[in-house]
């Protein structure tokens, strides 16, 4: 099956769907048996879509389950209430006290501050590092190193790692690599290819693609898929059927919004870059961010968000331009369906193993669904705002 085929039809099965085309909500905690030998055998397949127990999950969560664990390519799929849930249940899932973690420099910073948080309080110790380090990731390697995280391309810095030399070197010495593959969704790369144990994603973002539901999936290979599933379950992770079946019907248009988003994205790019603000973009596709070698090589395609670094700028012209914009809404998160624009500030304090030149102001752009031209126009004033705070 070709990718745009596999995102239409995966997971819909007829045992979970009984024909309808979506599979529909369906609620449980308790589910009652017949018979001990019912309840043996369901006991028994409890992990392979078979109805046990409410926190197992439904068809609901089965379809969906099986659709995510196929585009990425693992074994599994296990489903928690937000992206950052899924970075922890990892993250706990794999280390314990005395264990040591190297995690990308360019992560999202609440996977740092997890790290700085609650993994310290645990005795698990964090070596942050160059996500563009590549080969050199072997000198960090401790006989108690057990994860390598990655995160590519990175939050905000959009450096792209490359992923399999990282891979390699980390399974010489046995550590289990994890992938916030969020940016790329399950459609714009294959981790499992690259050597990744575990891929993890905000479906929040382009899977869910409609801003209004928290959803996050890690996926994992047969050899991290039991201790991954056993772990979270441990931990209690469930989610509620109502945002699975959304998150599973904003599935079905996920390659044709990411095309039209990637499009949109880089049309808005491209005028970006001859802007006389523009100092460059960090925009995968561009030769000007960091790793854009390994974007040409490990993904298939783009999407719409990348960041823009401009010349010179203040917080007063900044916010001139970002206070007023028509389309381009202020706001975290991004994925959906529409525009969003963030003016960053603080980026050094937030990279420890690189060093971030914080007299540059740093734009991050979520180019949506509308027309290219009117976001065009609706940055352009936004420039002339910012220009006309930077005369006063
Ligand atoms: C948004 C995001 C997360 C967290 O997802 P939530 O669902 O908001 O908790 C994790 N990683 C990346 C790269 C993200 O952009």
């Amino acid at each position: 099956m070709k990718q745009d085929t596999k995102i239409v039809s995966l997971g819909r099965d007829k045992k979970w769907t009984k024909g309808v085309i979506n599979p529909p909500v369906f609620r449980a905690s308790t589910v009652v048996f017949e018979t001990m030998d019912d309840m043996r055998h369901a006991a028994k397949h409890k992990t392979q879509g078979e109805m046990f127990y409410g926190r197992r999950g439904t068809p609901t969560h089965f379809a969906f389950q099986a659709a995510i664990a196929e585009l990425e390519g693992g074994v599994g799929t296990a489903l928690y209430p937000s992206g950052a849930a899924a970075i922890s249940a990892c993250l706990l899932s794999f280390l314990k006290s005395g264990d040591h973690l190297l995690m990308v420099d360019s992560a999202y910073e609440p996977s740092r501050d997890l790290c700085d948080k609650l993994l310290a309080g645990l005795g698990i110790e964090t070596t942050y590092y160059d996500p563009m380090i590549g080969a050199g990731i072997a000198a960090l390697i401790r006989p108690n190193t057990k994860v390598l995280f990655l995160e590519s391309p990175g939050s905000l810095t959009m450096e792209v790692q490359d992923v399999p030399t990282l891979c390699r070197i980390a399974h010489e010495q046995e550590l289990v690599v994890m992938l916030d593959n969020t940016w790329a969704s399950p459609i714009n790369c294959r981790p499992f290819d690259m050597g990744v144990d575990i891929s993890i994603q905000a479906a929040t973002k382009y899977i869910v693609g409609h801003s209004d539901v928290m959803l996050g999936t890690a996926t994992a290979n047969a050899r991290c898929w039991d201790q991954l599933r056993e772990n979270s379950y441990l931990m209690g992770q469930t989610t509620s059927p109502d945002d699975v079946y959304l998150a599973a019907r904003g599935l079905r248009t996920l390659g044709v919004r990411m095309a039209q988003h990637q499009k949109n994205a880089l049309k808005v790019a491209n005028w970006l870059q001859g802007r006389p603000e523009v100092d460059h973009l960090r925009h995968p596709a561009f030769a000007t961010c960091p790793g854009h070698e390994f974007f040409k090589r490990d993904f298939s395609a783009a999407n719409g968000l990348f960041s823009v670094v401009l010349k010179h700028g203040d917080l007063d012209a900044i916010t001139a331009m970002v206070e007023n914009m028509q389309h381009f809404k202020m706001g975290f998160s991004w994925g959906g369906y529409e525009s969003l624009i963030l003016g960053v500030f603080g980026i050094e304090s937030i990279r420890t193993a690189t060093r971030w030149d914080k007299t540059k102001p740093l734009l991050r752009l979520h180019v949506g669904l509308e027309d290219a031209d009117d976001l065009i126009a609706d940055l352009e004033a936004g420039f002339a705002r910012f220009n006309a705070a930077l005369a006063r």
